[in-house]
């Protein structure tokens, strides 16, 4: 299997300089049963899907903005001595996501964070009637999407249970077959509302026909959103040729802003005539008044109208340093070619399940065409108690962890490793493979 050689393609990784930019955790804090050598060594960080690493480029700027604020104030709204002026730092960031998404600038905001962007979507363009009221979308979406769908379907006066249509896979499977989203879509797309796919699936890593699920259910009638959590920064996309109506996403996974970081929005200009209401804030109302604070409002054209609050400075800051400036900018499409495919990430840590009792299943599809750079290892159920009360997944992750190999765990029995092209290597990768094979021998000696 190992017919790539890491380190070759490590030497011919076009991205390999930006891994000196970020700040790779080290193996004690996080791995418990660190031995003395390998205290403050880094760890294989494959948790980039979760939460991105800090750049040492976005340090320097929260020490910026810090001491910004600490010596101006609120002066530094309108007069910032780096050039950052904090009231229309958002729009610093906007050109740069709007790339990412295939978007025109004026049809992006970044904004608030992901689940309120969601229910702020929603509120607009879910307007179910008695006869179309569905939401379709994919079985097992993220909890907080689920939760979302649920309570605005009940929020309309609608049974959720009802409302909210899951595409499961079938039988045996994992991914979603498009044939099948494509079916469903034409068995409830007249009484559907609204069509709700992620871009790239969390738990499984799928890379949904984003494109065709859009086209599919415009014919239909629906009204067509996304969430991008695992898809921004990960996946290249054209929202608006595509036609989506809207798109929410967080930018801590692979955007690498920091916990919690801002949000962005996307809503197509096809909206700027035909939009339902805007709901109305303050940050959403023309720059050049709104500081004169008058009674009436006047609304930003585009996706920036539906600013409600001024947004989180140092967290905007963030994301300005990995986006904004060119040279830190890469195309999404770059990032691609390299660690998703097959003789990335996944040949190699593939190779340890030959033969071996407590063997994995990778659920992640492996056209690249269909996947990101996140890879799901799928581990057999076992409700039989092992000396330690842990199921194979939670032990294999654990062993993993103890020899800082530093993927996640997903209820009920996936382990995610998540190479990021950014800062990951495929010796990484090998590396991680090895560790798998040792755990995986560790386990069958018991
Ligand atoms: C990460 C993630 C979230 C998290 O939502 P927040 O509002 O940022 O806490 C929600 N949905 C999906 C699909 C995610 O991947």
């Amino acid at each position: 299997m190992q017919s790539v050689d890491p380190v070759a393609l490590d030497a011919a990784d076009p991205l390999k300089q930006f891994r000196d930019e970020f700040h790779l955790p080290v193996f004690h804090p996080i791995g418990e049963k660190a031995s003395q050598e390998q205290q403050g060594e880094p760890c294989t960080y494959l948790s980039g899907n979760s939460l991105g690493l800090l750049s040492k480029r976005s340090e320097v700027l929260i020490k910026e903005e810090l001491q910004v604020w600490a010596n101006r104030a609120v002066d530094a709204h309108v007069n910032h001595p780096h050039q950052r002026p904090w009231a229309p730092i958002a729009d610093l960031v906007t050109p740069s996501l709007a790339r990412l998404v295939g978007a025109e600038p004026e049809e992006v905001a970044c904004m608030g964070s992901l689940t309120s962007n969601l229910h702020l979507m929603m509120t607009n363009f879910y307007t179910p009637s008695p006869k179309r009221f569905k939401i379709l979308c994919e079985a097992k979406a993220f909890p907080s999407d689920q939760y979302a769908f649920h309570s605005q379907a009940a929020l309309h006066g609608f049974d959720p249970a009802e409302a909210v249509v899951e595409i499961s896979p079938r039988q045996g499977e994992y991914a979603l077959r498009e044939e099948d989203i494509m079916a469903a879509i034409e068995e409830h797309g007249d009484e559907t509302a609204l069509v709700l796919f992620s871009g790239v699936q969390y738990y499984t890593g799928q890379w949904f026909p984003m494109e065709r699920i859009t086209k599919e259910a415009k014919s239909k009638g629906c009204i067509v959103g996304f969430d991008l959590a695992h898809a921004v920064g990960n996946v290249p996309m054209s929202l608006h040729d595509w036609g989506v109506d809207f798109a929410v996403w967080c930018t801590y996974k692979y955007l690498n802003s920091g916990p919690g970081g801002i949000g962005g929005l996307f809503v197509h200009s096809k909206w700027e005539t035909e939009s339902p209401p805007k709901l109305h804030g303050w940050w959403g109302h023309n720059p050049s008044t709104r500081f004169h604070m008058p009674p009436d409002y006047d609304g930003i054209p585009g996706a920036s109208g539906y600013q409600l609050s001024n947004p989180l400075v140092r967290l905007t800051a963030y994301l300005e340093t990995r986006l904004r400036e060119s040279k830190y900018f890469i195309d999404v499409n770059d990032l691609r070619p390299s660690k998703n495919t097959p003789t990335g990430s996944e040949a190699q840590i593939e190779s340890p399940t030959a033969g071996r009792p407590t063997a994995f299943t990778i659920i992640t599809p492996q056209d690249p065409s269909s996947r990101g750079a996140q890879l799901s290892l799928l581990w057999p159920f076992s409700s039989s108690s092992t000396p330690d009360g842990q199921r194979p997944m939670q032990r294999v992750h654990a062993a993993l962890v103890a020899r800082g190999i530093i993927g996640d765990e997903r209820d009920p029995d996936v382990i995610r490793l998540s190479p990021v092209p950014l800062y990951n290597t495929f010796q990484e990768c090998e590396h991680a493979a090895t560790i798998l094979e040792l755990v995986l021998d560790g386990l069958a000696r018991e």
